[in-house]
């Protein structure tokens, strides 16, 4: 495979283009838009968080820290996917994210659609999933797919026991889920949780992780829509900005190896929800930067 079939160059992560030898952080975009069940168009959702990450401050404030200053951030552009092919298209992404992490360097993909985290885990080995979501994406199959965005994390526990799952912000499931989380146990805190005892659901899972290494994948449906509204599937009843980014910097203070924010689809929004995931990246860098 040539670099020009798995890289696109465009517009790089906060505007800076910092060679990848030297990088730290390596941004990637996966414009993955295939298998939606209700709104589309992912695929320019990557280019519409670096807009929106070139137009916040980059001074972390909660942090006290720039991220440009702390750490060498760089942005390979987006991956050329194949919209009617996901197998040929995972492959792509398995392969860029192994490289970077063999390079030593943390991967922070921008989706796409939440189909993508089936294929960026595979470059991890032991580590814990935590998910942020709505939704526990744990069908078998949907709508005849067996890989898709509603079917994520079922695929990865074919392949990643259950202990190592954690879900964060869930609050909406099929009967078909529950009957089948009720053979397979999987930590998970509702979006109520969160809201009434944030401090103490963050303190159980960091003694559970304890000093293991952690993969974040951020659905952005696991805000209120009000906070973000243009998601594939929206669903009420949600965190807010401000219980999101402290989960976040909770989650960057751990061993964090990798990160992934999906489900963006700009067409729905009126910006708010593209400066919202730029905001959550910078946060998460802001952490990863006062650990160098
Ligand atoms: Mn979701
Ligand atoms: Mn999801």
């Amino acid at each position: 495979m040539e670099p020009s079939e798995i890289i696109k160059v465009l517009p790089g992560f906060g505007g800076f283009d910092f060679p990848y030898e030297k990088a730290d952080v390596v941004f990637v975009g996966v414009p993955l838009d295939l298998t939606s069940s209700y709104r589309s168009g992912y695929r320019f959702a990557p280019a519409k968080i670096r807009e929106a990450s070139a137009n916040l401050e980059t001074f972390v404030t909660s942090i006290g820290i720039d991220v440009f200053e702390a750490l060498n951030i760089s942005d390979l552009g987006d991956i050329v996917v194949t919209q009617t092919d996901i197998v040929t298209t995972g492959q792509k992404i398995e392969k860029i994210v192994r490289k970077i992490r063999r390079d030593g360097k943390f991967p922070f993909l921008l989706g796409g659609e939440h189909t993508l985290t089936v294929f960026s885990t595979v470059a991890f080995d032991d580590v814990f999933i935590v998910q942020l979501d709505a939704h526990r994406d744990l069908r078998e199959e949907y709508l005849g797919d067996k890989i898709c965005h509603a079917t994520v994390m079922r695929r990865i526990l074919d392949r990643v026991p259950a202990e190592k799952v954690i879900q964060l912000g869930v609050r909406s499931w099929s009967k078909e889920e529950e009957e089948w989380l009720r053979k397979t146990r999987i930590r998970a805190y509702t979006s109520e949780d969160i809201s009434t005892n944030l401090d103490g659901v963050m303190r159980e899972i960091r003694d559970l992780i304890g000093s293991e290494s952690v993969y974040l994948t951020i659905d952005l449906d696991v805000l209120d829509p009000a906070f973000a509204p243009a998601v594939a599937t929206p669903e009420p009843s949600g965190l807010s900005t401000a219980e999101i980014l402290k989960i976040v910097r909770k989650i960057a203070e751990m061993k964090l190896v990798g990160v992934d924010v999906v489900e963006l689809v700009p067409q729905y929004d009126n910006g708010n929800t593209a400066f919202v995931a730029a905001r959550i990246i910078y946060e998460i860098l802001a952490v990863l930067g006062s650990k160098k």
